[in-house]
């Protein structure tokens, strides 16, 4: 069901309601009204005839018109005898006599419908010259039942036609206004994943529809953009993933050609294939790594470790792959964090393997971390080639190497520092790099150190 029905259907029921309800109030008021108008004719009336009767008491004739004449058209008196004998009847009420009981409900304003009329009357039982007679007020109310009437069949017309009115107009007032959703709904349609550059078109005055629109146009944007890093992602993956095993293929080849009698080709090239092997298996454990942080499935196992012995570990390790460069670690406090151990040190690798890269023999690399209030920084420092400052925005990300040629020489997929990054991300914290060409870098990562009790 359409959702301008629902919201014209909604709003004809709730207008029948509050007209219905409204009706009935007006109706039911008004017939109190002329009941109530009734009823103090009838009651002012036999007061006047009674005093009438009291002050006139000997000479009074029962049957004397003047003495009971109302002067009001839809107004009457009957005279009864105890007998029930009609002595005196009104004009207009002398069709009514022995209509209702005359001895009934003495002074007591009553209500009744017979033979399709609409009366109010009252009793009174007077004495005359020692004889009981008994007064009996009718009130006609027929005219006013006959205005209740049409005044009801004016308003069932009156309402019916207004509701229909209003539901036309709030139907098409509706349509108008949720016109916008159709055209999102079509555009929706529209796009694909080949064609996620549709965008809504965002028209008129700031309002809902619009502020819709444009949060849609903001996810397409995002999708997008995501889109685009996925595919770059694994079309770079898929590249250097290429070339390895290009190179495997080659000794294969050369395997099958030469190298099953000559044992020196053998050896050379199951020692090639295996490098190759286990290249290609620290890539994938990288792209695994990063495709999980993109997913945000990665699992911190969060401990409280000593930071100092895993920075010394670290820079030990190594100083035994390289002799040639001078590696400090200069923590003077003990430092206690709340991290993923394995993660950390992780981090602390991709950042000292870049140094030791990147920095000539005999260059320095300095470890330093100091904690203060409830953050610890974390600084690695080198003296080694420098980052260009126009690539220093660029670094973080997957797969980029500054200057291919400077790279070409240090073995690398420009992924440790994106890595490094997405550790320093999911521990919530962040790093600065400051960086000389010639002169050296430094990295200083702030992790955020609150140990839980
Ligand atoms: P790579 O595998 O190429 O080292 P990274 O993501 O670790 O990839 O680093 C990205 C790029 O940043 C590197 O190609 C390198 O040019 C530059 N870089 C990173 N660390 C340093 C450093 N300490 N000194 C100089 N250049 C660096």
């Amino acid at each position: 069901m359409k959702i301008s029905f629902k919201i014209a259907f909604t709003y004809a029921i709730l207008l029948c309601a509050v007209l219905i309800t409204l009706s009935a109030f007006v109706l039911l008021g008004i017939r109190y009204y002329l009941i109530q108008q009734a009823i103090s004719q009838v009651r002012s009336q036999a007061d006047t005839v009674i005093k009438r009767v009291k002050y006139e008491h000997y000479k009074v004739a029962l049957n004397d018109s003047d003495l009971f004449d109302t002067g009001l058209y839809n107004i009457g008196i009957i005279v009864y005898s105890s007998r029930g004998k009609v002595f005196y009847s009104s004009d207009n009420v002398s069709k009514d006599a022995h209509l209702i009981p005359f001895n009934k409900n003495i002074n007591l304003i009553s209500k009744t419908e017979v033979d399709e009329k609409h009366l109010v009357y009252l009793n009174k039982k007077i004495q005359v010259n020692k004889s009981t007679y008994y007064i009996q007020i009718i009130r006609n109310m027929d005219n006013e039942y006959d205005f209740i009437k049409a005044l009801f069949v004016v308003m069932v017309l009156a309402n019916g036609a207004g509701v229909l009115v209003s539901v036309f107009i709030g139907f098409m007032a509706t349509k108008r206004v949720v016109r916008p959703i159709d055209y999102i709904i079509k555009k929706v349609k529209e796009i694909s994943v080949t064609g996620l550059n549709t965008r809504l078109e965002i028209q008129g005055p700031e309002d809902e529809f619009t502020r819709l629109a444009r949060t849609f146009n903001n996810m397409l944007d995002r999708i997008q953009d995501s889109f685009k890093k996925q595919e770059r992602f694994v079309s770079d993956a898929s590249h250097e993933l290429r070339t390895p095993i290009a190179a495997i293929k080659g000794y294969v080849d050369m395997l099958d050609r030469w190298g099953k009698e000559d044992k020196e080709v053998l050896q050379e090239s199951i020692d090639a294939i295996r490098g190759l092997v286990d290249d290609m298996s620290a890539l994938t454990e990288r792209l695994l790594f990063l495709a999980k942080s993109d997913n945000g499935i990665i699992n911190l196992e969060k401990e409280r470790f000593l930071l100092n012995d895993v920075i010394k570990g670290v820079a030990q390790h190594y100083r035994m792959l390289s002799k040639e460069h001078i590696i400090e670690v200069n923590c003077r406090d003990d430092i206690y964090i709340w991290a993923d151990k394995n993660l950390i040190k992780e981090m602390l690798r991709a950042f000292i393997d870049n140094s030791i890269k990147y920095t000539q023999p005999g260059g320095k690399i300095t470890l330093q971390a100091l904690a203060k209030d409830d953050k610890v920084k974390i600084e690695i420092r080198d003296t080694g080639i420098g980052i260009p400052e126009k690539d220093i925005p660029f670094i973080f990300e997957r797969f980029y190497r500054v200057d291919k040629s400077r790279s070409k020489e240090h073995k690398g997929w420009g992924l440790g520092l994106s890595i490094a990054k997405r550790i320093i991300d999911s521990h919530d914290g962040s790093i600065n790099v400051e960086s000389k060409v010639g002169e050296g870098t430094t990295f200083v990562i702030d992790l955020p150190n609150i140990i839980p009790n």
